[in-house]
């Protein structure tokens, strides 16, 4: 068998397309773009390129992109009065500070301090604690995307046996929190679980959040099991450069996969997407706007 791909790329650009329509009538309606503030620390060539592209997509969305560059030398309080002043800048909705942040600042302190209404990462302690207690959050991009990738692929998630690897903050746990609020029955693993592949084999859902190149070999797929690669892995490629490959082994797994995103194109242009869907949300929210319907 050969498993269906699972575009990302093509899901991504409905809901950008759909953000770009909801901004549009949110600045009819308020007088106002909505925005969203990016905060670069430091010359880290890999997060430049992340903020550069969330910055674009946020002007293709309809929206302001704020975007604020720090050097690698600034100090944790320095960080913090760029926080604050942005979370009481009322054109702003969304704050965005790029991870990771050089070592003499705390990113938990720094991610404190952003003010829980525009957390658009969905990092913060109270957004984190509200999707956990099943309240309205704003989510995890990654996470919420693997979540819209799994809803449009299988419907219903209830009563699936789904098992997530890896347990961060920023994927892992917010991937486990969404699939208990679709009534998925949900495995945690990380580094430390017992025979890894006999717990994935029973997984009607895979997702891998692991870090380590092809890490999930075919044979410990279930056949017809739903695999959502999270894994953006850079490894040597055959012509002397490189090339990203996911945590999980291709071409094995989509021998017994029914669906499988690849890398790249599958999870990665979904997290851009659901950042402008935070935005947007956060800005409906701030405004006193019910929240816009299809995102
Ligand atoms: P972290 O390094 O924070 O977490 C990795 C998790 O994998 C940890 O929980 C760790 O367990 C677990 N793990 C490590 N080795 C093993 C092993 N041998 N067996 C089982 N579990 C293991 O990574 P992130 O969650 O931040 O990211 C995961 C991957 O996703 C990375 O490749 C990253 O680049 C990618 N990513 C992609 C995004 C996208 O937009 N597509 C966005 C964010 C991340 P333990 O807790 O025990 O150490």
């Amino acid at each position: 068998m050969s498993a269906r791909i699972i575009d990302g790329k093509a899901a991504a650009a409905d809901v950008r397309a759909r953000v770009a329509e909801v901004a549009a009538d949110f600045t009819r309606q308020t007088g106002r773009q909505p925005g969203l503030a990016t905060v670069l620390v430091g010359e880290d060539p890999a997060s430049a390129v992340y903020v550069r592209s969330k910055g674009k997509a946020t002007g293709e969305a309809g929206m302001a992109s704020f975007a604020h560059k720090l050097p690698d030398t600034t100090s944790e309080a320095k960080l913090l009065d760029l926080v604050d002043e942005l979370n009481r800048d009322d054109t702003v909705d969304g704050i965005l500070v790029q991870l990771p942040l050089p070592p003499q600042i705390d990113a938990s302190r720094v991610i404190a301090a952003i003010d829980p209404a525009k957390d658009v990462d969905g990092f913060h302690p109270m957004n984190a604690g509200r999707l956990a207690t099943g309240l309205d959050a704003l989510v995890p991009c990654t996470p919420y995307g693997c979540l819209y990738l799994l809803k449009q692929e299988l419907g219903s998630l209830s009563g699936k046996e789904a098992v997530v690897i890896g347990r961060s903050n920023i994927v892992g746990k917010p991937m486990a929190m969404l699939l208990i609020g679709e009534s998925a029955t949900v495995t945690v693993a990380h580094s430390r679980t017992r025979d890894l592949p006999e717990v994935v084999r029973r997984a009607d859902i895979v997702v891998a959040a692991v870090g380590r190149p092809q890490m999930v070999k075919g044979d410990w797929i279930k056949p017809g099991a739903v695999v959502i690669d999270v894994g953006i892995n850079r490894v040597p490629a055959e012509d002397g450069k490189s090339r990203l490959v996911g945590d999980v082994d291709f071409a094995s797994a989509s021998e017994r996969a029914a669906a499988i995103t690849p890398v790249p194109g599958g999870v990665g242009p979904m997290t851009i997407a659901m950042l402008l869907r935070n935005t947007i949300v956060a800005a409906h929210r701030r405004a006193g706007l019910p929240d816009p319907e299809g995102l």
